[in-house]
């Protein structure tokens, strides 16, 4: 039909443009391992853009390859996020903390021609570079960090290979239908299976991050992403910060507790985004020692149930609001956001802390629905779980070469995610477990998200996992993990524990005793999840004579 819009592609080298053009002397800081920060503007990003470019160009990168990074969060990285797709390439973020099994496997996967490696963590790759026949070069990145213990072979240094380019690239034509990211999801069983985020994908996704019942990115913030960029692309911030000329604010090595407070002081960061164990180590820190963050206001939580004690303590202590939000690596990842409904503005406190301990409404784009055991659709009533189903822009449709791993998209285009939820009559999503996390008791269910959070509320408790222990009788029972504060005014024993659990758990679920386990800390996956997996596994075998 005449008369439309213009075709215009939704493409990433859109969001630098407009950054270096508008915002050219807003700050990109970056934290490196030995403490020291390096500072850059939206104009050098995209002067140094343009060289990667041209360098990529002259190691001949072509459209369509795979560019992969092992990379911690810095100016250098964020680099790489603009000039690799730039380029009508491929930007695979690899999380380097997987074991050298399921990183090989990855790489072999993905047939990744570079890798841009941090220093610090290169000694990982050079133990694997012998079975990682497509990669013709590592880039290394000196990131200040500790020495490896060795370097590849065949490596180049990145600021070298920068200054050995021209400094003017040329763009070529991209299709927003292109791809331009890669991820692989951290595989709870089998191989990693790779998803593939398209230009438009990405441009679309940073949007929601921007508005305002969304990630709400403007240009007044000073975004710190405590996730990694390998982890979903930190989700999607350095794009929505890019896109809207945000500060931004990097803090390198995992750093957390003290640096990471220090930073957030020092940068006046009003923003930041992470995992949940983050901001409860933070908090433990912030309760020792006077730091001033008073710019603070939002600190994005997810990948991991943000804790009722997460929620009150940072609103109660700091006046700093904990925005829950949802997502997985195949929702590139927002999902849904925990914001208040202005219907709920004047409900009782309780109520509306309710609402935000749930995982949030689906933003724009993304369409939710709850399937059950038969695939049926099931209500909205808060009461009814099952399994939730997304679509939208921004959701995959399949994995990346690996046509067996397909059963989560079904034939009528939606992506069933494996997380189980209710869905109130607001339309705020409530997850109740991952499909394999829920503890089956004599054929009825316990969910151990819910659990988990009643055992957080005892002020001496500072984590908490509750997983399944396999028993004879019951097939299944609940079995807490529990990580003390160690603080002499809340001790905590297992009566206690199992007091909190009375009150908001029927007789039957409740743990035995016995299976209250206090413990020194809880093992955490390369993205700092607790890990049920070896909680359980821990938990399957008979205790040692
Ligand atoms: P990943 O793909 O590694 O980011 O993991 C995605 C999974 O993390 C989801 O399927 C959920 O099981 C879990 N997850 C993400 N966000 C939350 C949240 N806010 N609350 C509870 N679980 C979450």
């Amino acid at each position: 039909m005449n008369g439309l819009m213009m075709d215009w592609p939704l493409v990433i080298p859109q969001i630098l443009r407009r950054a270096a053009q508008f915002f050219p002397e807003k700050a990109i800081v970056s934290r490196w391992g030995d403490g020291t920060r390096h500072r850059m503007t939206y104009a050098d990003l995209e002067g140094r853009v343009h060289r990667l470019m041209n360098a990529l160009r002259g190691l001949g990168i072509q459209p369509g390859d795979r560019v992969a990074t092992c990379a911690w969060n810095h100016h250098r990285h964020l680099e790489l996020y603009f000039a690799v797709p730039s380029l009508g390439a491929v930007l695979h973020t690899i999380n380097f903390r997987l074991s050298h099994e399921q990183l090989r496997y990855i790489i072999n996967h993905a047939q990744d021609r570079l890798i841009f490696v941090d220093r610090s963590v290169a000694g990982t790759l050079a133990a694997l570079e012998t079975d990682l026949p497509a990669v013709e070069k590592f880039i290394v990145m000196d990131d200040r960090g500790p020495e490896p213990a060795a370097l590849p072979r065949s490596t180049m240094d990145y600021e070298e290979l920068l200054a050995g380019a021209s400094e003017r690239a040329e763009f070529p034509p991209l299709r927003e239908e292109m791809a331009a990211g890669l991820c692989y999801t951290s595989a709870t069983t089998g191989d990693p299976k790779g998803v593939l985020y398209s230009h438009r994908s990405t441009f679309l996704h940073a949007m929601a991050g921007c508005m305002v019942d969304g990630g709400a990115m403007s240009e007044r913030e000073v975004a710190l992403p405590a996730v990694p960029m390998f982890h979903v692309n930190a989700w999607g911030m350095p794009y929505s910060c890019t896109m809207t000329g945000a500060t931004q604010v990097f803090p390198g090595s995992g750093v957390i507790g003290q640096p990471l407070a220090e930073l957030l002081e020092a940068e006046r960061v009003t923003c930041a985004a992470g995992v949940p164990t983050i901001w409860t180590l933070l908090y433990q820190h912030l309760k020792e020692k006077r730091y001033d963050l008073s710019r603070l206001h939002t600190i994005l939580v997810g990948g991991s149930a943000a804790s009722r004690a997460l929620m009150e303590n940072y609103a109660r202590d700091f006046g700093i609001r904990v925005l829950h939000a949802w997502g997985m690596t195949e929702t590139s990842p927002i999902g849904t956001m925990s914001r208040l409904k202005r219907a709920l503005e004047d409900s009782p406190e309780e109520r509306q802390l309710e609402a935000r301990l749930k995982q949030g409404i689906p933003v724009v784009g993304v369409e939710a629905k709850l399937l059950g055991e038969q695939g049926e659709d099931l209500p909205w009533d808060g009461e009814h779980v099952g399994e939730l189903a997304v679509r939208g822009p921004w959701i995959a449709s399949s994995y990346y070469n690996n046509p067996q791993a397909g059963a989560a998209f079904t034939a009528d285009g939606w992506f069933r995610t494996g997380d189980m939820a209710s869905i109130d009559r607001l339309g705020y999503v409530k997850l109740t477990d991952r499909k394999k996390d829920l503890i089956k008791r004599k054929g009825e269910w316990i969910s151990s998200v819910d659990m988990e959070n009643a055992v957080q509320g005892h002020p001496g408790v500072l984590e908490a996992a509750v997983v399944a222990r396999p028993d004879e009788v019951c097939d299944e029972v609940a079995a807490v993990l529990v990580v003390t504060r160690d603080d002499p005014n809340h001790p905590v024993a297992a009566q206690e524990i199992l007091d909190l659990l009375s009150r908001k758990f029927a007789k039957w679920q409740l743990p035995l005793p016995e299976d209250i386990h206090f413990v020194a800390a809880l093992p955490k996956t390369g993205v700092g999840k607790i890990d049920k997996k070896v909680l359980r596994k821990m938990l399957a075998q008979p205790p040692a004579n």
